[in-house]
Protein backbone atom coordinates (compact mmCIF):
# COMPACT_ATOMS: atom_id res chain seq x y z
CA UNK A 1 0.00 0.00 0.00
CA UNK A 2 1.44 3.75 -1.00
CA UNK A 3 2.02 5.29 2.44
CA UNK A 4 -0.19 8.28 2.96
CA UNK A 5 0.75 11.43 1.74
CA UNK A 6 3.39 13.75 4.02
CA UNK A 7 2.74 16.91 4.71
CA UNK A 8 5.19 19.38 6.89
CA UNK A 9 3.63 22.89 7.31
CA UNK A 10 5.45 25.03 9.45
CA UNK A 11 3.48 28.27 11.17
CA UNK A 12 5.65 31.73 12.51
CA UNK A 13 5.24 33.40 15.73
CA UNK A 14 2.52 35.70 14.54
CA UNK A 15 0.43 32.70 13.06
CA UNK A 16 0.56 31.57 16.69
CA UNK A 17 0.82 34.98 18.63
CA UNK A 18 -2.55 34.33 20.62
CA UNK A 19 -4.95 31.56 21.89
CA UNK A 20 -7.03 32.82 19.12
CA UNK A 21 -4.49 32.14 16.43
CA UNK A 22 -3.49 28.81 18.00
CA UNK A 23 -7.14 27.82 17.75
CA UNK A 24 -7.53 28.83 14.26
CA UNK A 25 -4.50 26.98 13.25
CA UNK A 26 -5.41 24.01 15.00
CA UNK A 27 -8.49 23.91 12.62
CA UNK A 28 -6.78 23.90 9.46
CA UNK A 29 -4.04 21.19 10.82
CA UNK A 30 -7.02 19.06 11.67
CA UNK A 31 -8.61 19.67 8.36
CA UNK A 32 -5.44 18.30 6.49
CA UNK A 33 -4.78 15.62 9.13
CA UNK A 34 -8.54 14.29 8.75
CA UNK A 35 -8.44 14.54 4.56
CA UNK A 36 -6.25 11.43 5.09
CA UNK A 37 -2.43 13.20 5.07
CA UNK A 38 -0.05 12.49 7.72
CA UNK A 39 0.92 15.89 9.19
CA UNK A 40 3.93 17.08 10.91
CA UNK A 41 3.73 20.64 12.50
CA UNK A 42 6.89 22.63 13.19
CA UNK A 43 5.81 25.97 15.38
CA UNK A 44 7.85 28.86 16.13
CA UNK A 45 7.38 30.66 19.75
CA UNK A 46 3.92 32.83 20.14
CA UNK A 47 4.26 36.39 18.73
CA UNK A 48 7.20 38.25 19.79
CA UNK A 49 7.90 35.47 22.70
CA UNK A 50 11.85 35.51 21.57
CA UNK A 51 12.27 38.99 21.62
CA UNK A 52 10.92 39.35 24.82
CA UNK A 53 12.70 37.09 25.98
CA UNK A 54 16.06 38.68 24.96
CA UNK A 55 14.79 42.31 26.51
CA UNK A 56 14.55 39.81 29.89
CA UNK A 57 18.30 38.96 29.67
CA UNK A 58 19.17 42.47 28.72
CA UNK A 59 18.02 43.29 31.93
CA UNK A 60 20.52 40.51 33.36
CA UNK A 61 23.65 40.70 31.53
CA UNK A 62 24.70 42.35 28.57
CA UNK A 63 27.33 39.61 27.80
CA UNK A 64 25.55 36.39 28.50
CA UNK A 65 27.11 32.88 27.96
CA UNK A 66 25.89 31.80 24.42
CA UNK A 67 24.59 28.54 26.17
CA UNK A 68 22.54 30.04 28.74
CA UNK A 69 20.73 32.27 26.17
CA UNK A 70 20.21 29.15 24.01
CA UNK A 71 18.76 27.63 27.35
CA UNK A 72 16.72 30.62 27.29
CA UNK A 73 15.42 30.85 23.62
CA UNK A 74 14.53 27.63 23.67
CA UNK A 75 11.81 27.91 25.96
CA UNK A 76 9.43 29.63 23.50
CA UNK A 77 9.06 27.31 21.11
CA UNK A 78 8.57 24.79 24.38
CA UNK A 79 5.34 26.54 25.11
CA UNK A 80 4.04 26.59 21.40
CA UNK A 81 4.42 23.49 20.78
CA UNK A 82 2.56 21.86 23.97
CA UNK A 83 -0.47 24.89 23.71
CA UNK A 84 -0.57 23.34 19.96
CA UNK A 85 -1.10 19.58 20.99
CA UNK A 86 -3.36 20.64 23.25
CA UNK A 87 -5.59 22.86 20.62
CA UNK A 88 -5.78 19.45 18.47
CA UNK A 89 -6.98 17.78 21.16
CA UNK A 90 -9.73 19.53 22.22
CA UNK A 91 -11.06 19.13 18.62
CA UNK A 92 -10.62 15.43 19.04
CA UNK A 93 -7.58 15.39 17.09
CA UNK A 94 -4.62 12.80 18.23
CA UNK A 95 -1.33 14.82 18.78
CA UNK A 96 1.62 14.79 20.45
CA UNK A 97 4.07 17.98 20.85
CA UNK A 98 8.12 16.92 20.56
CA UNK A 99 10.84 19.33 21.48
CA UNK A 100 14.63 19.24 19.61
CA UNK A 101 16.04 17.06 21.55
CA UNK A 102 13.07 14.28 21.66
CA UNK A 103 13.02 14.15 17.77
CA UNK A 104 16.82 14.07 17.69
CA UNK A 105 17.38 17.13 16.11
CA UNK A 106 21.41 16.80 16.32
CA UNK A 107 23.16 20.29 15.25
CA UNK A 108 27.09 21.45 15.57
CA UNK A 109 28.12 23.09 18.96
CA UNK A 110 27.71 26.48 18.43
CA UNK A 111 25.38 28.25 20.34
CA UNK A 112 22.86 30.93 18.79
CA UNK A 113 23.49 29.80 15.21
CA UNK A 114 24.03 26.06 14.90
CA UNK A 115 24.20 24.09 11.94
CA UNK A 116 21.79 20.74 11.89
CA UNK A 117 23.83 17.67 11.33
CA UNK A 118 21.17 15.57 11.22
CA UNK A 119 18.00 14.36 12.54
CA UNK A 120 16.38 10.70 13.51
CA UNK A 121 13.94 9.66 11.77
CA UNK A 122 12.71 7.12 14.31
CA UNK A 123 10.75 8.89 16.66
CA UNK A 124 8.47 11.00 14.61
CA UNK A 125 7.39 8.13 12.59
CA UNK A 126 6.59 5.80 15.33
CA UNK A 127 4.16 8.52 16.32
CA UNK A 128 2.67 9.38 12.56
CA UNK A 129 2.35 5.61 12.63
CA UNK A 130 0.25 5.86 15.65
CA UNK A 131 -2.02 7.86 13.67
CA UNK A 132 -0.60 11.00 15.73
CA UNK A 133 -0.52 15.09 14.20
CA UNK A 134 3.47 15.35 15.00
CA UNK A 135 4.09 19.09 16.39
CA UNK A 136 7.93 19.72 16.72
CA UNK A 137 9.60 22.52 18.25
CA UNK A 138 11.62 24.65 15.50
CA UNK A 139 14.54 26.25 15.75
CA UNK A 140 16.30 24.29 18.44
CA UNK A 141 18.33 21.13 18.56
CA UNK A 142 20.88 19.43 20.77
CA UNK A 143 24.17 18.80 20.18
CA UNK A 144 26.67 15.81 20.52
CA UNK A 145 27.11 16.16 24.62
CA UNK A 146 23.41 16.89 25.01
CA UNK A 147 23.55 20.55 25.37
CA UNK A 148 20.53 22.54 23.72
CA UNK A 149 21.10 24.56 20.90
CA UNK A 150 19.53 27.47 18.41
CA UNK A 151 19.54 27.60 14.51
CA UNK A 152 19.59 31.42 14.51
CA UNK A 153 16.59 33.79 14.13
CA UNK A 154 13.94 32.42 12.04
CA UNK A 155 15.27 29.13 12.82
CA UNK A 156 12.01 27.33 12.57
CA UNK A 157 12.20 27.92 8.99
CA UNK A 158 15.86 25.83 8.67
CA UNK A 159 13.75 23.13 11.14
CA UNK A 160 10.66 22.78 8.76
CA UNK A 161 13.10 22.33 5.93
CA UNK A 162 15.04 19.87 7.10
CA UNK A 163 11.94 17.92 8.49
CA UNK A 164 10.79 17.89 5.24
CA UNK A 165 14.16 16.86 3.66
CA UNK A 166 14.40 14.21 6.54
CA UNK A 167 11.32 12.38 5.86
CA UNK A 168 11.13 12.59 2.36
CA UNK A 169 7.68 15.08 3.05
CA UNK A 170 5.66 15.21 -0.31
CA UNK A 171 5.04 19.34 0.54
CA UNK A 172 6.84 21.92 2.85
CA UNK A 173 4.23 24.57 3.91
CA UNK A 174 5.18 28.00 5.72
CA UNK A 175 2.32 29.41 7.13
CA UNK A 176 3.25 33.66 7.61
CA UNK A 177 1.31 36.70 7.47
CA UNK A 178 1.24 37.71 4.28
CA UNK A 179 0.03 36.13 1.15
CA UNK A 180 3.32 35.09 -0.17
CA UNK A 181 6.50 36.47 -1.56
CA UNK A 182 6.39 40.17 -2.92
CA UNK A 183 7.81 41.91 -5.66
CA UNK A 184 8.75 44.69 -3.29
CA UNK A 185 7.20 45.22 0.59
CA UNK A 186 3.82 45.59 0.63
CA UNK A 187 3.95 47.74 3.96
CA UNK A 188 6.46 50.57 1.79
CA UNK A 189 4.67 50.09 -1.89
CA UNK A 190 1.01 48.52 -1.99
CA UNK A 191 1.34 48.32 -5.60
CA UNK A 192 3.69 45.62 -4.95
CA UNK A 193 2.75 42.06 -6.76
CA UNK A 194 2.62 38.44 -5.11
CA UNK A 195 5.00 36.27 -6.47
CA UNK A 196 4.12 32.73 -8.09
CA UNK A 197 7.37 31.37 -8.64
CA UNK A 198 10.28 32.14 -7.67
CA UNK A 199 13.74 30.27 -7.47
CA UNK A 200 15.64 29.13 -4.29
CA UNK A 201 18.68 31.31 -5.22
CA UNK A 202 16.37 34.61 -5.76
CA UNK A 203 14.44 34.23 -2.75
CA UNK A 204 18.06 33.63 -1.08
CA UNK A 205 19.84 36.67 -2.50
CA UNK A 206 16.63 38.80 -1.53
CA UNK A 207 16.40 37.04 2.31
CA UNK A 208 20.29 38.30 2.68
CA UNK A 209 19.15 41.33 1.17
CA UNK A 210 16.43 42.39 4.16
CA UNK A 211 13.22 40.38 2.76
CA UNK A 212 11.91 39.09 5.98
CA UNK A 213 9.63 36.45 4.65
CA UNK A 214 12.25 33.29 5.23
CA UNK A 215 15.44 32.59 7.13
CA UNK A 216 18.55 32.96 4.45
CA UNK A 217 19.99 29.65 5.30
CA UNK A 218 16.49 27.86 5.15
CA UNK A 219 16.38 28.55 1.76
CA UNK A 220 19.82 27.84 0.77
CA UNK A 221 19.30 24.20 2.55
CA UNK A 222 16.16 23.63 0.65
CA UNK A 223 18.17 24.45 -2.56
CA UNK A 224 20.55 22.47 -1.66
CA UNK A 225 18.23 19.46 -1.40
CA UNK A 226 15.46 20.45 -3.28
CA UNK A 227 12.42 20.46 -0.88
CA UNK A 228 9.80 23.06 -2.59
CA UNK A 229 8.76 25.29 -0.45
CA UNK A 230 5.24 26.87 -0.84
CA UNK A 231 4.77 30.29 1.33
CA UNK A 232 1.40 31.27 2.41
CA UNK A 233 -1.03 32.77 4.59
CA UNK A 234 -2.48 31.17 7.72
CA UNK A 235 -5.85 33.40 7.70
CA UNK A 236 -6.93 32.30 4.04
CA UNK A 237 -7.02 29.27 1.55
CA UNK A 238 -5.33 31.08 -1.16
CA UNK A 239 -1.99 29.60 -3.13
CA UNK A 240 1.02 31.58 -1.92
CA UNK A 241 4.43 31.66 -3.21
CA UNK A 242 6.14 28.24 -4.76
CA UNK A 243 9.83 28.66 -4.36
CA UNK A 244 11.27 26.18 -6.18
CA UNK A 245 14.54 25.09 -8.63
CA UNK A 246 14.76 27.78 -11.21
CA UNK A 247 14.41 27.18 -15.43
CA UNK A 248 14.49 28.83 -18.25
CA UNK A 249 11.28 29.60 -18.13
CA UNK A 250 11.78 31.96 -15.02
CA UNK A 251 14.70 33.81 -16.90
CA UNK A 252 12.50 35.67 -18.89
CA UNK A 253 11.38 37.81 -16.09
CA UNK A 254 14.53 40.41 -15.60
CA UNK A 255 13.82 41.70 -11.94
CA UNK A 256 12.01 39.19 -9.62
CA UNK A 257 12.18 41.80 -6.73
CA UNK A 258 13.07 44.96 -5.24
CA UNK A 259 14.25 44.62 -1.60
CA UNK A 260 15.67 47.65 1.07
CA UNK A 261 17.76 47.03 4.32
CA UNK A 262 18.29 49.70 6.69
CA UNK A 263 19.90 47.29 9.36
CA UNK A 264 23.28 48.16 7.96
CA UNK A 265 26.15 50.67 8.60
CA UNK A 266 29.27 51.52 7.15
CA UNK A 267 33.03 52.11 8.44
CA UNK A 268 35.58 54.13 6.38
CA UNK A 269 39.13 53.33 7.34
CA UNK A 270 40.47 56.20 6.16
CA UNK A 271 44.48 56.45 5.11
CA UNK A 272 45.02 52.87 5.87
CA UNK A 273 49.09 52.45 4.61
CA UNK A 274 48.61 51.20 1.00
CA UNK A 275 50.81 47.76 1.48
CA UNK A 276 50.19 44.33 1.15
CA UNK A 277 48.43 42.50 3.89
CA UNK A 278 46.17 45.94 5.29
CA UNK A 279 43.28 44.00 4.42
CA UNK A 280 44.07 40.72 5.39
CA UNK A 281 44.61 42.51 8.52
CA UNK A 282 41.64 44.56 8.84
CA UNK A 283 38.86 41.56 7.41
CA UNK A 284 40.43 38.94 9.53
CA UNK A 285 40.22 40.83 13.00
CA UNK A 286 36.38 41.36 12.12
CA UNK A 287 36.04 37.74 10.80
CA UNK A 288 37.35 36.88 14.03
CA UNK A 289 34.80 38.45 15.29
CA UNK A 290 32.11 36.35 13.70
CA UNK A 291 31.54 39.77 12.30
CA UNK A 292 29.58 39.43 8.46
CA UNK A 293 30.67 42.17 6.26
CA UNK A 294 28.67 42.39 3.15
CA UNK A 295 30.05 45.11 0.66
CA UNK A 296 34.01 46.03 0.49
CA UNK A 297 35.35 49.46 -1.70
CA UNK A 298 39.03 49.85 -1.77
CA UNK A 299 39.74 53.00 -3.21
CA UNK A 300 43.00 53.22 -5.75
CA UNK A 301 46.17 54.64 -3.24
CA UNK A 302 47.76 57.80 -4.52
CA UNK A 303 49.98 58.83 -2.07
CA UNK A 304 50.69 55.33 -0.71
CA UNK A 305 47.37 55.79 1.44
CA UNK A 306 44.27 54.41 0.80
CA UNK A 307 40.07 54.54 2.02
CA UNK A 308 38.66 50.85 3.04
CA UNK A 309 34.99 51.28 3.17
CA UNK A 310 32.59 48.43 4.46
CA UNK A 311 29.26 47.44 5.54
CA UNK A 312 28.53 45.27 8.48
CA UNK A 313 25.26 44.76 10.26
CA UNK A 314 24.04 47.74 11.93
CA UNK A 315 24.02 45.85 15.12
CA UNK A 316 27.44 45.06 14.95
CA UNK A 317 29.41 48.87 14.58
CA UNK A 318 30.63 48.17 18.29
CA UNK A 319 31.49 44.41 17.65
CA UNK A 320 33.63 46.05 14.80
CA UNK A 321 35.18 49.03 16.48
CA UNK A 322 36.66 46.33 19.30
CA UNK A 323 37.97 43.68 16.68
CA UNK A 324 39.89 46.99 14.89
CA UNK A 325 41.03 48.59 17.81
CA UNK A 326 42.91 44.65 18.14
CA UNK A 327 44.53 45.63 14.53
CA UNK A 328 48.38 46.10 14.86
CA UNK A 329 49.75 48.88 14.05
CA UNK A 330 47.15 50.60 15.33
CA UNK A 331 44.75 52.62 13.70
CA UNK A 332 43.90 55.86 15.14
CA UNK A 333 40.51 56.75 16.01
CA UNK A 334 40.13 59.65 13.64
CA UNK A 335 40.83 57.49 10.84
CA UNK A 336 37.58 55.93 11.51
CA UNK A 337 34.43 57.60 9.76
CA UNK A 338 31.30 55.62 11.01
CA UNK A 339 28.07 55.99 9.21
CA UNK A 340 24.62 54.54 10.41
CA UNK A 341 22.63 56.51 7.99
CA UNK A 342 22.50 53.93 4.97
CA UNK A 343 20.38 51.54 3.38
CA UNK A 344 20.76 48.80 0.95
CA UNK A 345 18.29 48.29 -2.22
CA UNK A 346 18.73 45.47 -4.17
CA UNK A 347 17.19 43.93 -7.61
CA UNK A 348 16.86 40.37 -8.10
CA UNK A 349 16.07 38.14 -10.61
CA UNK A 350 17.98 35.35 -12.32
CA UNK A 351 16.81 37.03 -15.84
CA UNK A 352 20.06 39.17 -15.62
CA UNK A 353 22.19 36.11 -16.50
CA UNK A 354 21.24 35.73 -20.23
CA UNK A 355 20.17 40.05 -20.48
CA UNK A 356 22.87 42.93 -19.77
CA UNK A 357 21.77 46.58 -19.39
CA UNK A 358 20.18 46.35 -15.83
CA UNK A 359 22.63 48.00 -14.25
CA UNK A 360 23.35 50.77 -16.26
CA UNK A 361 19.03 51.25 -16.18
CA UNK A 362 19.35 50.72 -12.24
CA UNK A 363 21.56 53.64 -11.50
CA UNK A 364 20.03 55.81 -14.63
CA UNK A 365 16.49 55.34 -12.60
CA UNK A 366 18.50 56.12 -9.00
CA UNK A 367 20.15 59.22 -11.00
CA UNK A 368 16.80 60.02 -12.30
CA UNK A 369 15.03 60.42 -9.06
CA UNK A 370 18.52 62.33 -7.59
CA UNK A 371 19.27 59.65 -5.59
CA UNK A 372 23.15 59.27 -4.94
CA UNK A 373 24.72 55.97 -5.11
CA UNK A 374 27.19 55.56 -2.45
CA UNK A 375 28.54 51.88 -2.98
CA UNK A 376 27.67 48.89 -5.24
CA UNK A 377 27.76 45.69 -5.35
CA UNK A 378 26.70 43.03 -7.83
CA UNK A 379 26.35 38.91 -8.11
CA UNK A 380 25.35 37.00 -10.93
CA UNK A 381 21.64 37.49 -10.26
CA UNK A 382 21.48 40.71 -8.09
CA UNK A 383 22.82 44.60 -8.14
CA UNK A 384 23.28 46.21 -4.67
CA UNK A 385 23.62 49.67 -4.06
CA UNK A 386 24.13 51.78 -0.87
CA UNK A 387 21.85 54.64 -0.63
CA UNK A 388 21.00 57.35 2.22
CA UNK A 389 18.52 55.71 4.39
CA UNK A 390 16.53 58.86 3.74
CA UNK A 391 16.07 58.16 0.34
CA UNK A 392 15.52 54.33 1.13
CA UNK A 393 11.56 54.57 -0.17
CA UNK A 394 12.00 56.65 -2.70
CA UNK A 395 14.57 54.28 -4.49
CA UNK A 396 12.40 51.32 -3.93
CA UNK A 397 9.54 53.29 -5.48
CA UNK A 398 11.41 54.42 -8.35
CA UNK A 399 12.89 51.03 -9.21
CA UNK A 400 10.05 49.30 -8.79
CA UNK A 401 7.80 51.33 -10.81
CA UNK A 402 10.67 50.61 -13.68
CA UNK A 403 11.54 47.40 -13.50
CA UNK A 404 8.06 45.35 -11.76
CA UNK A 405 4.88 47.89 -12.77
CA UNK A 406 6.16 48.71 -16.30
CA UNK A 407 6.52 45.01 -16.56
CA UNK A 408 6.11 44.88 -20.34
CA UNK A 409 9.57 45.27 -21.15
CA UNK A 410 11.06 43.17 -18.20
CA UNK A 411 8.70 40.77 -17.70
CA UNK A 412 7.75 38.83 -20.62
CA UNK A 413 5.88 36.23 -18.37
N1 LIG B 1 11.38 32.14 17.59
C1 LIG B 1 12.60 32.24 16.83
C2 LIG B 1 12.78 33.67 16.36
O1 LIG B 1 11.93 34.50 16.59
C3 LIG B 1 12.63 31.30 15.68
C4 LIG B 1 11.58 31.55 14.62
O2 LIG B 1 10.63 32.29 14.84
O3 LIG B 1 11.69 30.98 13.55
O4 LIG B 1 13.78 33.96 15.77
MG1 LIG C 1 9.93 34.56 15.07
Amino acid sequence: MKPKTLIVQKYGGSSVANPERIQRVAKRIAKTSRSGKRVVVIVSALGDTTDDLLDLCGKITMNPSRRELDMLLSTGEQISTALMAMALHELGVDAISLNGFQVGIKTDSSHTRARILGIRRARVNRELGAGKVVIIAGFQGIDANMEITTLGRGGSDLTAVAVAQALSADACEIYTDVNGIYTTDPRILPEARKIDRISYEEMLEMASAGAQVMQARSIEVAGKYGVPLHVRSSMNEETGTWIIKGDKSMEKVLVRGVTASKKEAKITIADVPDRPGMAGNIFRSLAKAGINVDMIVQNVGRTGKTDISFTIPADDVSASLKAIASIRPAISKDHLIIDKHIAKVSVVGIGMRSHSGVAADMFEVLGKSRINIDMISTSEIKIAVIVKDKDTDRAVKALHDHFVTKKDRYQSV
